[in-house]
């Protein structure tokens, strides 16, 4: 484990890929170059809110050395440690559906590349850290709100086994910040923050739209080439000065659609919705990234989005994110094409999304159910009709799929009450899944299922805690006073989401009723 001073920083990125030379934070179009050298904005007091020692560990850093006076200072921007060289991102994407040509790191700022315990290449990223190339006509800048939501959900997801983006530290900065958090023409200050974000690579499938838009495929192969041989090794792509030929390039886009397709089907097993889809916030390794107006299931519900910004569309709905996925694919596979130059083959890799994503979705389905594997035919109807009933009225997901583990008992349908919003089922819902539970109860016999097995099975796939929309918000509303400790019981509990924890009931409770309408428990905007 490295003190602060000793990280190793490898920094591939900016030693081996064409750099902006232009170094100001000029708003600019960025062309010719992957990436533009910036220095954070110093903030005026920087204070620790929360840190991760897992994600500390994982970088090699030893976590004491996150009680350091002047752990702070570095992570909220104010000190560079030796061996960082700070850049942000040139990317384009598509967003709601439009080609939006350069967006970039508008307030992401790249502290460098940390060699981590096993030789593996961790990246470090500054969000809210100032103005970059990037910024467009926006401030760089990030509030406590959203860099709270930001730092917990990336390692609940972890947790979870989520595929995700990491979150070392939460800092809060001194400084305010004029956000207007429902556009109607109410800003006022608010605490600004920086969350340090960690992950292996930051680059999105709007890294390789961009140059790809403009035409530049000397720069598009320069970044799909360092990307496949500095994250997917497994492709046995030659080194450095030996072409890398197409069937490597599609062996690859082949596998970011696999990766994709088990993300999706992550969070559509934990009920998570992350409400801003976009091909820049999709990242190549397939992890999620981005946390924005994401948001978690309560009632069972595929329509929802936490997103007002996007409540009239309602592209990015829990029901279809497979779909858009799928999509964005489409759009990062047309992006490689002058790479290739067999479109048919890129074609027939995206195409193999559907079948991917049905296949790893009905595992993790058995999984819930407690089922050894899920057998088209058998439990297909059983679960097609399992979430017709979840949608007969409001039906908490978690709190339903933890409770079908049982121990069941006599009236197997008294603990799943726990899951209804209400005064508990309906008699329509009531009758469906007495009948359903029977059916149920039926395949477990069939398959001679073991219940000790069967419960331990359905333990780990069924979270007791995720977090919650209003967890988050309690949270928020504590740190925002200065009080941190709301923001680290909370990520306390989140450590361990498939423990039932004694004495922690209500982190795996239903959602209080005033949490229903209020702002942040609810719905959000993508004001952050
Ligand atoms: P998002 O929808 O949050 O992923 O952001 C889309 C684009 O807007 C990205 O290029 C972001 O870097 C940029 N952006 C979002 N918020 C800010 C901000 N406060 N300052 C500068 N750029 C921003
Ligand atoms: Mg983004």
């Amino acid at each position: 484990m490295n003190s602060l001073l000793d990280l190793d920083f490898l920094n591939r990125f900016t030693r081996e890929l064409p750099a902006d030379p232009e170094n100001s934070t000029r708003p600019r179009e960025v062309t010719g170059a992957l990436f533009s050298r910036v220095t954070p904005t110093a903030v005026a007091a920087p204070e620790l809110v929360a840190g991760s020692k897992e994600c500390a560990a994982l970088i090699g850093l030893d976590p004491a050395e996150m009680d350091r006076a002047d752990f702070a200072s570095v992570f909220a921007g104010n000190a560079l440690v030796p061996g960082m060289d700070p850049f942000s991102m040139a990317y384009g994407g598509h967003q709601f559906g439009h080609w939006a040509g350069q967006l970039g790191d508008g307030r992401a700022i790249n502290l460098g590349e940390v060699r981590g315990p096993g030789g593996a290449g961790w990246t470090l990223q500054l969000k809210g850290a100032g103005m970059t190339p990037y910024s467009r006509s926006a401030d760089g800048l990030a509030v406590l709100r959203s860099s709270v939501r930001e730092f917990l959900c990336s390692e609940a997801m972890f947790h979870l086994g989520v595929p995700t983006t990491r979150a070392l530290s939460l800092v809060t900065t001194g400084d305010q910040v004029m956000r207007d958090m429902f556009y109607d023409g109410n800003a006022r200050l608010e605490p600004g923050a920086v969350v340090c974000r960690v992950a292996r690579s930051f680059v999105r499938f709007g890294s390789f739209e961009l140059p790809a838009s403009r035409g530049d495929e000397a720069l598009l192969r320069s970044l799909a080439d360092h990307v496949i041989r500095t994250s997917f090794p497994e492709l046995g792509a030659p080194p450095a000065g030996t072409p890398i030929p197409p069937e490597t390039y599609v062996a690859w886009v082949r596998e970011v659609v696999r990766r994709t397709a088990v993300m999706v089907a992550h969070w559509m097993r934990v009920g998570f919705v992350h409400g801003v889809m976009n091909t820049d916030n999709m990242s190549i390794l397939g992890e999620t990234i981005d946390y924005g107006p994401y948001g978690w299931l309560e009632g069972y519900d595929p329509g929802w989005t936490p997103n007002t910004t996007d409540a009239q569309g309602k592209r990015y709905r829990f029901g279809n994110q497979h779909q858009i996925a799928h999509w964005n694919l489409t759009r990062f596979a047309s992006a490689v094409v002058p790479l290739v130059g067999d479109v048919a083959a890129l074609q027939a890799a995206v195409d193999d999304f559907q079948s991917i994503y049905t296949e790893v979705w009905t595992g993790m389905l058995a999984s819930k159910l407690g089922l050894p594997e899920f057998d088209e035919e058998r439990d297909g109807p059983l679960a097609v009709e399992l979430f017709r009933i979840l949608e007969l009225q409001e039906i908490d997901m978690t709190i339903f799929f933890r409770e079908l583990a049982g121990p069941h008992g006599e009236d197997p349908l008294a603990a799943l009450s726990a899951a209804c919003y209400g005064d508990g089922f309906e008699p329509a819902t009531r009758s469906a899944l007495e009948a359903w539970m029977s059916s149920y109860q039926g395949r477990l016999a069939a398959l001679g299922v073991e219940e000790d097995a069967r419960r331990a099975r359905m333990n780990g796939a069924n979270p007791r805690y995720v977090l919650r929309n209003y967890l988050a918000q309690l949270a928020i509303d504590r740190a925002a006073k200065g009080d941190p400790d709301g923001v680290r019981e909370l990520l306390e509990v989140l450590r361990r989401p498939y423990e039932d924890q004694p004495g922690r009931d209500e982190y795996g409770a239903q959602r209080p009723e005033w949490a229903r309408h209020r702002p942040g428990c609810s719905t959000l905007s993508c004001s952050s």
